[in-house]
């Protein structure tokens, strides 16, 4: 296989329509990752900061490795340097604030922040399985999941919320509503509908160990490898292989409910035609439609 010889430039962005968001960002494995989702008002990841991204007021960290993470400070300093008055939100995983806590104030040490002017940013620890309503998109819900890589790491989908009329009372008119909700009857119910999910750096094996995940409309998933014989390296690096996501859909079939999957993370040593190739020859034809290469 040729060595891939073109430069990766992780702020020229790479762009996919979905039903629910426009996605725009970069992942290339070690060198960058982040997808912004402006309809959403959400990054994933900040492993590189585009202007772009200094108007989207929610973070969401997978993991601290410096690919993922670098940059979420610049997120936030940039933002202020061009005014943006609202507090920006990082959701990060439970476990690992409190060395991201130390992080951020050894850099602003670093670069000469006075001891009385530093103040940390607006930081919102996550855990496994609580539901998270975003901080100024009430109508948006988090729901993070443990995924398995080679430090702790947390997907999460994204909900969408709200009340619908319970099927008893469809067929009344306004008038008859409005007199069941003033005698105090509850007449709705919560409705969550999965937007997007994202499952960070992780192993194969996490897609079916969250298979939740194939619910939601858009899935975004790491595909750091593919090519055959680089099976065992996805194992030792934990990362997943293409093969493993082209078995989770074939046993999954038709409780795939996804409209679009997106691969991406993949290793920089692969030339985007042999990318593109693979995916195109492994990916079962009933799921080739819905997959989107991130590159
Ligand atoms: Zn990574
Ligand atoms: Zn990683």
């Amino acid at each position: 296989m040729a060595e891939n010889k073109k430069i990766h430039n992780a702020l020229k962005q790479v762009h996919t329509e979905t039903s629910c968001t426009s996605v725009s960002g970069f992942s290339v494995s070690g060198l960058a990752t982040y997808f912004q989702l402006p309809e959403l008002d959400f990054c994933i990841d900040m492993g590189e900061c585009p202007l772009s991204a200094t108007s989207i007021n929610h973070v969401f960290l997978t993991h601290a490795h410096g690919d993922h993470g670098r940059c979420l400070m610049r997120h936030h300093s940039l933002r202020k340097m061009m005014g943006v008055e609202r507090e920006s939100i990082y959701y990060m995983p439970k476990n690992i604030c409190d060395g991201a806590r130390e992080w951020i104030r050894a850099e602003a040490m670093f670069e000469g922040v006075p001891e009385s002017k530093f103040r940390y940013p607006e930081i919102v620890p996550v855990e496994a399985g609580e539901l998270k309503f975003l901080e100024y998109r009430k109508d948006l819900a988090l729901k993070p999941f443990e995924v398995k890589h080679s430090i702790p790491a947390m997907g999460a989908t994204l909900y969408h919320y709200k009340k619908k009329l319970k099927d008893e009372y469809l067929g009344k008119t306004p008038d008859e509503i409005i007199k069941l909700r003033e005698s105090g009857v509850d007449i709705t119910r919560e409705v969550y509908d999965p937007l997007v999910s994202f499952m960070g750096d992780c192993m194969g094996e996490s897609l079916l160990e969250n298979s939740h995940v194939f619910q939601s409309k858009v899935l975004i998933t790491e595909c750091t490898f593919i090519a055959p014989e680089d099976y065992a390296m996805s194992h030792k690096k934990g990362h997943t292989h293409l093969s493993q996501i082209t078995e989770a859909l074939k046993e999954l079939d038709d409780q795939v409910k996804c409209e679009k999957i997106i691969l991406s993370h993949f290793s920089m040593k692969y030339p985007d035609k042999y990318i593109r190739d693979m995916v195109e020859k492994e990916i079962p034809e009933k799921f080739r439609e819905k997959v989107v290469v991130f590159i």
